[in-house]
């Protein structure tokens, strides 16, 4: 059996590229490590309800063709991401906006909300921020700092904050109006049935095997298709020749109650240091259910080591210097694409996934 294509990887990237290949007429085949399509975006039905297996996903694009493209596959609910913040039972809106600061300070005026930060800002007399707690508090003072940055940043990373590099925080959204809309792009929303529909749609017409391990039959894979498109780690294609890649891992407790509403909103970010969670995941409030039970999910942050899920690349200094040297390797694997988060060693969204996939199948397919 011969392929034009082997995509290794059945995420969102391998699922656009098998799509615009089989558009085109190519022979493609589809492989994934797991038991389940759409990568990290899989949801799966419990109680009714659409649970994001491996944490909220919100689409979210300013990206016109983007969010065309998804919406030929999916049909897209009107969901708005606002999540709130919970400091040891004191409850802020999110992104840090108007209510925000009117809860913490009462303050009802942009200026005088203004003025609140300029103050501490001033205070604070940081000029050359040294490391992650002098930069934010030098971008918000010290109030908004203390109560919704500080933990939840640790917990995140697993460092102090003064032992995190300033870079980390490049800016820090304020918004002087009252908005609680998480995100500024022209769209968002969540696929109506979860997000596994879209990607069964994108597939439509493909050969997908499941729980199929690229690494360990490289060459019997190899010579099945003219070309393979590799969505995996790109270090680990390589044997980790190099060394390894770093990334910060994530561990999900879901649990279902018998309420038909455990928290009031899909996303509660917890930012105190003690709670050892940093979000609340309630999954029917992002489809607005009604039933009965709810299927709630804890997010745990956690330190990665190979073999574990790896979540966030660990873009620091050392990590993009080896990820360099494994992309030079990669540009002379002639008949490889390295694509996705994995092969690309970036944090994507969802909505550059599907950019990068249609940029590359275009690049690839004509
Ligand atoms: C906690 C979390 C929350 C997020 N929330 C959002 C959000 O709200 N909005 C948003 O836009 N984006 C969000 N994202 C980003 C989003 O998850 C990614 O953009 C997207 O899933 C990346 O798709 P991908 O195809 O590149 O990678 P993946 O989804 O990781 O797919 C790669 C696939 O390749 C398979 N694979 C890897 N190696 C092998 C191998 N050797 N053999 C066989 N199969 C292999 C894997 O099993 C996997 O299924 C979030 C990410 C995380 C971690």
């Amino acid at each position: 059996m011969r392929y034009d294509y082997l995509i290794v990887g059945a995420g969102l990237f391998g699922a656009v590229f098998a799509c615009e290949a089989m558009k085109k007429g190519k022979k493609c085949l589809v492989i994934d490590r797991r038991d389940h399509i759409g990568g990290n975006i899989y949801t799966y039905e419990q109680e009714g309800i659409q649970v994001h297996k491996y944490g909220a996903h919100i689409f979210h694009t300013s990206n016109e063709q983007v969010w065309r493209y998804v919406n030929d596959h999916a049909r897209f609910n009107r969901y708005t991401n606002s999540p709130v913040a919970n400091y040891k039972g004191e409850v802020y809106s999110m992104p840090f906006n108007m209510y925000t600061f009117n809860k913490m300070w009462g303050v009802v005026t942009p200026e005088e909300a203004k003025e609140t930060i300029a103050r501490q800002v001033a205070e604070s007399k940081i000029e050359n921020p040294k490391n992650l707690e002098e930069q934010a508090i030098s971008l918000v003072g010290r109030d908004i700092y203390e109560k919704l940055v500080k933990g939840y940043t640790e917990k995140q990373w697993g460092k102090s904050a003064t032992e995190l590099p300033a870079f980390i925080i490049r800016r820090l959204p304020v918004r002087f109006t009252y908005d609680n809309n998480y995100f500024n792009d022209l769209y968002q929303g969540i696929p109506i049935g979860g997000y596994t529909g879209m990607i069964v749609s994108m597939l439509q017409g493909v050969e997908v095997r499941l729980g199929e391990e690229f690494l360990k039959e490289r060459e019997r894979y190899l010579r099945m298709a003219d070309k393979v498109v590799y969505t995996g780690m790109l270090d680990a294609y390589f044997d980790n020749c190099y060394g390894t890649l770093e990334y910060r891992s994530l561990r999900f407790e879901t649990e279902v109650f018998d309420t038909d509403n455990y928290q009031g909103n899909a996303v509660v970010n917890y930012t105190d240091r003690e709670t050892p969670y940093t979000r609340v995941i309630e999954h029917k409030h992002f489809e607005f259910g009604t039933q009965e039970k709810t299927v709630v999910t804890r997010e745990y942050p956690a330190a990665w080591r190979p073999g574990d899920e790896p979540y966030y690349p660990m873009n620091d200094e050392k990590n993009n210097a080896l990820f360099q040297k494994y992309q030079k390797l990669a540009k002379k694997e002639e008949h490889v694409i390295f694509g996705g988060r994995l092969g690309q060693y970036k944090y994507y969204d969802m909505d550059d996934v599907v950019e990068q996939a249609l940029l590359c199948a275009g690049r690839e397919l004509g």
